[in-house]
């Protein structure tokens, strides 16, 4: 089969390999509709992950089962299906205890483009697919069902981690399509005001559309200033979603203490982050700092198509750009990496 891989640190391109194969839990799909993503472009092009050779790249899909392993019980040849970028092992003892995303090490529940090959490929292999996959909503838009492997349960994430409460004053920093996803998790959960930092246009459009009041330009000066004046003080939570190291920094200057930060960006460069002494209150402040990669699996990928059909989130809004067929993942992701001004996110439909 053909797929489109990161060859090396800095270089993508073409490539051939034999089909997955599929062992007893497991499933083989087909794409669909598949989505390129800013972690892609940190893995190849920043190379955060380390060197990876001749590995399909690719984590959010929607796809059709072409094979079923012989103990998977809910799917079969023929399903289409919502697939979870983080496809961890839910028997691992780090599961077990709630954090099935560092199943096998660290990060490791995150398996396509990372540890084996994506879904930018003719097929690609699910683990566990009983736990992996959710059924495609009937009805389902394919740009939403696409979100759904990442950029909603990403963003929804950040949300969870910042422990956002209802009346929480909150920002979010970087308003991408996964700050956006946190913008709208974080008007569900109840937040009062949602200050939403991020500098394109239409992003900021969206922003407003999900649920933020106040749209903060990074461009345009100290975001910590601009947001400490408009809440006249500090905010509760703070979920960041884009930014570098530095914002850390911004984001313990403005957070009250007693308050958390929710870190659902990927670093892709640097070796450290900076937390300011002084108002971290000297490291007594209880400012909370939590960063996750999300989790995967089936139930949670349910939860979230529910949230789509009741017409309580609408993902389908962070599609931009349109492309169709296999070979545009590489144009598709190139616009991921290049970031125009007008993009938010680049779906591609298989036919
Ligand atoms: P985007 O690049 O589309 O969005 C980044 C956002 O951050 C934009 O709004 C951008 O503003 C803003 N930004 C950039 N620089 C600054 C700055 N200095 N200060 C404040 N805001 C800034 O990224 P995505 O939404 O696609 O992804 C966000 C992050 O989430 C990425 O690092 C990605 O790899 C990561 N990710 C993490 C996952 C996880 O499981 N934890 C899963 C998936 C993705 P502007 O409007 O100017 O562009
Ligand atoms: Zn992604």
């Amino acid at each position: 089969m053909k797929g489109f891989a990161m060859l090396k640190i800095g270089e993508t391109g073409w490539i051939t390999k034999d089909a997955p194969a599929c062992g007893p839990l497991d499933a083989i799909c087909k794409p669909i509709a598949l989505a390129p993503c800013t972690s892609d472009v940190h893995t190849v092009w920043a190379g955060a992950i380390g060197d990876r050779h001749n590995m399909i790249l690719g984590h959010e899909a929607v796809g059709e089962v072409v094979e079923v392993g012989s103990l998977v019980r809910d799917f079969k040849v023929g399903d289409k299906v919502l697939v979870s970028a983080i496809t961890p092992d839910w028997g691992s003892l780090a599961a077990q205890e709630g954090y099935a995303m560092h199943s096998g090490g660290m990060l490791s529940g995150w398996k396509f483009s990372n540890f084996k090959d994506g879904v930018f490929g003719e097929f690609f292999h699910v683990n566990e697919a009983d736990a992996n996959l959710a059924y495609l909503p009937e009805g389902m838009d394919l740009g939403a069902a696409c979100m759904i492997s990442d950029m909603v349960p990403t963003g929804f994430h950040g949300a969870e981690l910042a422990d956002i409460q209802y009346g929480d004053n909150v920002a979010v920093i970087g308003i991408g399509p996964v700050g956006l996803m946190s913008v709208a998790a974080a008007a569900i959960r109840g937040a009062a005001n949602i200050y939403a930092v991020g500098s394109r246009k239409n992003c900021a459009d969206l922003a407003l559309e999900y649920g933020a009041t106040r749209i903060v330009n990074y461009r345009e000066g100290d975001i910590v200033e601009q947001i400490l004046d408009l809440n006249h003080g500090f905010v509760d939570k703070i979920i960041i979603a884009g930014g570098d190291n530095d914002t850390f920094d911004q984001a313990i200057r403005m957070l009250k203490a007693g308050g958390k930060i929710g870190n659902v960006n990927y670093l892709g460069e640097g070796d450290y982050v900076k937390i300011p002494r002084g108002d971290w209150g000297c490291g007594m402040g209880h400012k909370q700092i939590a960063g996750g990669l999300m989790p995967g699996g089936r139930l949670r990928s349910e939860k979230l198509a529910r949230l789509v059909m009741a017409n309580r989130i609408h993902p389908e809004k962070l599609i931009t750009h349109k492309f169709q067929g296999l070979e545009s993942v590489e144009p598709a992701l190139m616009l991921m990496k290049d970031k125009p001004r007008d993009l938010i996110k680049p779906l591609v439909v298989i036919d």
